[in-house]
């Protein structure tokens, strides 16, 4: 493995993540640099890296709508007429006041929700008429982080984020270093055996990401996930998910907190009552 990595210099460079939060790494000399964008774009075996997160391609399509249409049962129309494409790599802020849609467009990424009508693909998928086993895949393939994080209060840390690993059927010996490792990432690897009611609201939405990048997706939906925090654990918890984009995973983030955009720039992607009105890097 370690010959492998290092043909692609990938443990050339060591994540500084001292307090969870991991905007850069470390050359072999110990001095701060950016991801290297090749990190991202060399098309290895990505089971077998050890890595935050395992090299993905970027730059491809990875969400596509056109006209795309929701109507509840209930009658309730709560998107109409979006068509937007979503690159792999990306980092984008689903925005809009409460009820404007952005929910109902996530759940819809990851098989939630079926279009009513016009066109979607995820992952190349077309969500019109996939299967549900093929559902249940894009799920693997896809991480979530929920406002109230939604974590197992009745389990340790460490069982919280093997639980996404043990659906894949992931192996101890595999299993049992990936979950420290994604740990290490936000910061809690000292805290395999608490339990998530010991932790901050700030620590469990960390755990959150931890679960959520656990299988390496290639792509993470957070709805709302600084909604219940204050503003600098909000920043820490943004910052984790900034970082885990420099790896190459594409982070799609409802929020209504716009102010966390000057810190933290994105492509914003504006609704107003279920209608596209804004689609802006910011
Ligand atoms: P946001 O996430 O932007 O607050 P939502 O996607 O949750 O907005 O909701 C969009 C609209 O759809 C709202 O008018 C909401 O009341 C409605 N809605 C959400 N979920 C359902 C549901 N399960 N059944 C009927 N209407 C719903």
């Amino acid at each position: 493995m370690a010959a492998m990595a290092d043909q692609y210099g990938i443990f050339n460079q060591r994540a500084d993540v001292i307090g969870g939060i991991t905007m850069r790494t470390r050359d072999v000399h110990g001095a701060m640099v950016k991801p290297k964008l090749a990190f991202v774009s060399i098309n290895a075996d990505r089971e077998h890296l050890h890595g935050y997160c395992f090299p993905m391609s970027t730059n491809q399509t990875l969400i596509e709508m056109q006209q795309l249409m929701l109507r509840y049962p209930t009658g309730k129309v709560a998107l109409s007429g979006i068509s937007l494409a979503i690159e792999q790599g990306g980092f984008v802020y689903l925005t809009g006041e409460s009820g404007a849609g952005k929910s109902t467009l996530l759940r819809m990424f990851y098989g939630g929700l079926r279009p009513s009508s016009g066109q979607l693909s995820v992952q190349q998928l077309d969500m019109r008429s996939v299967a549900e086993g093929d559902v249940r895949e894009l799920r693997q393939r896809t991480g979530i982080i929920f406002q109230d994080h939604r974590l197992l209060f009745s389990r340790t840390v460490f069982e919280n984020v093997a639980l996404p690993l043990r659906v894949q059927g992931w192996e101890k010996e595999r299993l049992v270093p990936r979950v420290r490792k994604v740990l290490e990432f936000v910061g809690l690897d000292d805290r395999l055996w608490s339990y998530p009611e010991a932790l901050s609201g700030g620590e469990q939405q960390r755990i959150a990401i931890a679960r959520a990048m656990a299988a390496n997706p290639p792509i993470i939906l957070a709805d709302e996930p600084t909604g219940n925090l204050d503003e600098d654990t909000a920043r820490r918890v943004l910052d984790l998910l900034m970082a885990l984009n420099q790896y190459g995973t594409t982070v799609i983030m409802a929020t209504h907190d716009l102010h966390l955009l000057s810190s933290h720039p994105g492509r914003v992607i504006q609704l107003h009552q279920g209608s596209l009105v804004g689609d802006s890097y910011g």
